[in-house]
C-alpha cells in the first residue's frame, strides 16, 4: 500500500468519536480526555506511517486510544512496592506513616477540625499547640516550631538569625544531602554570609576563635548525613561550639538531618544524633526532619531557647512555611507513639530497622518456596539492607533475601516497575533481589502476585 493510502486508511477524529466504546468512555470521562487521546493515537499513527510502517488495525488503534484514555485519569503518584531493602528511601517518598497517623490524617480532613481554635478558651488558637507541647516533652527542649521541611527549617533560622551577617560553618560540614540541597547554597539564599574554617578534616575550635569579627552572628554545625570521614579528623564538640558562641553573645544552631528520638544502636547501628543531646550540649536551636528517623510526615522540625523560637513565630517567613493540618495531625500521632513508647511496635521505619533476621528469614522461605513451585529459580540469600535517606551513613542491618535467576535481569525489574503496582527491586550479582524487610505486610500479596506476573511475561 502506499503511503497516501495508508493516511487514508485512517479513520477521522469524528468517526471515532462515534465508536461504541469510545462513547462509553467519554460518558465516564468527558469528552476533553476522549478528543485528547483519539488525537494523540492519530498523530502517533501518522508518525509511525511516515516512518515507512503500515496503519494500524482498527482494532489496535482503538487499544492505543482506551489505553491513552485510562493513562490520562490514572493518578500519577501512587503507591509502590519497596522491594530494595532501603528504609528511607528518597526516591520512594521516604517514611511510611503508621496506620494512627493515617487515621489522624483523615479524621482532621474528612471534618472541620480545631487546627486555630482554642476549644476550652472558646477563641482563636495556634496551630502549633497540637505537636509543641508533645515535641518539648520528648526533646526536652524550652520550646519548638514545625515548618514545611528540614532545609526550610535550616534556611529560616538562618535567615532569622543571620541575614547579611556572617555564619561560621566548618569546611568539613559543606554537604550535599541530595536533591541539590548544598549547605552553601542554602546559607547563601538565607541571606548569610557563609565564613568556612578548618579543613576537610580537621577543624579545632580555635579555627571558629580566629574567624570571629562583630558581623558574626551565628555558629553553625551541620550534620554530615551522607557521608564519613574517617583516618586523621578532628571536630569541634558542639559543647565547644557553644561555650564560644555563648562568650561572644551568637546564636549556635544544630543542623541534625535526620535525628533520632529513640537510641539507634539499640538495634544494632551506630548512634544517630538525637536532638535531645544536642540541646543537652548547648545549642540554641536544633532542626531535624519530619520523615526521616521520626518516621512521620514531611516536617522540619525547630527545638531550642523560648526567645529564639519565639522570635521565629513571629518572623514572616513563619507564615510562608507554616504547615498543613494534615501534616500536623501526622506528626502529632507520630510523636504520639513515642510518648507512649511503641515506636518499634507502631512506627513503620522502627518496624522495619528492628525486624529480626529470623523474621526476615522465615518471609523469605515462604515466598522462595512460593515462587519455586510457580517455575522460578530462586534461592534466599544473605545480604544487608540499608537505613538510607540521609542517616547512618555505611551503616547496613543484615537481612534475607530472596535471589531470583532471570536470564535478564534488566528487563525483569523493567517489567516489575510497570506492574500494578509497581515493584522496585535490585540486582545483585546478576540476580533479582527482593528484600522483605521494607515490604510492609499489606502489599506482601501484590508483590507474590507482581513477580509472578513479571515471570509469565518474561
Ligand atoms: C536531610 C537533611 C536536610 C534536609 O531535610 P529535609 O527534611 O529533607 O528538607 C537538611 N540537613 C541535613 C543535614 C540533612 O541530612
Amino acid at each position: 500500500m502506499q503511503m497516501t493510502d495508508s493516511f487514508r486508511a485512517l479513520p477521522s477524529v469524528e468517526e471515532l468519536l462515534q465508536n461504541h466504546t469510545l462513547r462509553g468512555y467519554e460518558r465516564k470521562v468527558g469528552r476533553a480526555v476522549v478528543l485528547d487521546a483519539v488525537r494523540a493515537s492519530l498523530d502517533a499513527a501518522r508518525a509511525d506511517i511516515r516512518a515507512g510502517r503500515a496503519a494500524p488495525m482498527p482494532a489496535l488503534l482503538l487499544d492505543a486510544i482506551t489505553e491513552r484514555i485510562e493513562q490520562a485519569v490514572r493518578p500519577t503518584l501512587t503507591r509502590v512496592i519497596n522491594a530494595t531493602g532501603v528504609i528511607l528511601h528518597t526516591n520512594l517518598g521516604r517514611a511510611p506513616l503508621s496506620q494512627d497517623a493515617l487515621a489522624a490524617i483523615q479524621d482532621a480532613a474528612s471534618s472541620y477540625s480545631n487546627l486555630e481554635y482554642d476549644l476550652d478558651a472558646g477563641e482563636r488558637g495556634s496551630r502549633y499547640t497540637h505537636a509543641e507541647e508533645l515535641i518539648k516533652k520528648l526533646t526536652g527542649a524550652e520550646a519548638a516550631l514545625v515548618v514545611n521541611n528540614n532545609a526550610a527549617a535550616v534556611m529560616f533560622v538562618l535567615r532569622a538569625f543571620a541575614e547579611n551577617k556572617e555564619v561560621i560553618v566548618s569546611r568539613g560540614q559543606l554537604v550535599e544531602i541530595g536533591g541539590g540541597f548544598r549547605v552553601p547554597d542554602v546559607l547563601s539564599q538565607s541571606g548569610a554570609r557563609m565564613v568556612e574554617v578548618g579543613t576537610t578534616n580537621r577543624t579545632r575550635v580555635a579555627d571558629f576563635e580566629n574567624a570571629l569579627t562583630p558581623n558574626t552572628a551565628l555558629l553553625l554545625r551541620v550534620h554530615p548525613s551522607n557521608f564519613r570521614v574517617i583516618g586523621f579528623t578532628e571536630e569541634v564538640s558542639l559543647q565547644e561550639m557553644s561555650a564560644l558562641g555563648h562568650k561572644h553573645n551568637l546564636v549556635v544552631v544544630d543542623d541534625l538531618g535526620s535525628g533520632a528520638l529513640v537510641e539507634t544502636s539499640a538495634f544494632g547501628l551506630a548512634h544517630e544524633p538525637m536532638p535531645q543531646e544536642s540541646l543537652r550540649a548547648g545549642a540554641d536551636l536544633v532542626a531535624f526532619s519530619g520523615d526521616k528517623l521520626l518516621g512521620g510526615p514531611q516536617a522540619g522540625i525547630i527545638v531550642g531557647k523560648k526567645e529564639f523560637v519565639a522570635k521565629l513565630k513571629k518572623h514572616p517567613l513563619a507564615r510562608a512555611l507554616r504547615v498543613d493540618k494534615l501534616t500536623l495531625a501526622a506528626l502529632q500521632a507520630t510523636l504520639l507513639h513515642y510518648l507512649k513508647n511503641e515506636a518499634q511496635q507502631k512506627i513503620p521505619v522502627w518496624q522495619m530497622i528492628s525486624a529480626k533476621v529470623e523474621t526476615l528469614e522465615k518471609r523469605a522461605n515462604d515466598w522462595c518456596e512460593r515462587w519455586k513451585k510457580f517455575g522460578l529459580e530462586a534461592h534466599v540469600m544473605e545480604t544487608n539492607s540499608t537505613v538510607g535517606g540521609g542517616s547512618l551513613p555505611g551503616e547496613t542491618l543484615p537481612t534475607r533475601a530472596v535471589a531470583l535467576n532471570i536470564f535478564s535481569p534488566d528487563a525483569f525489574v523493567a517489567t516489575l516497575r510497570v506492574n500494578s503496582p509497581p515493584i522496585l527491586a535490585r540486582i545483585e550479582n546478576n540476580r533479582v533481589v527482593i528484600d522483605p524487610r521494607t515490604i510492609l505486610p499489606h502489599d506482601e500479596h501484590a508483590l507474590l502476585e507482581g513477580v509472578e506476573r513479571a515471570a509469565r511475561l518474561a
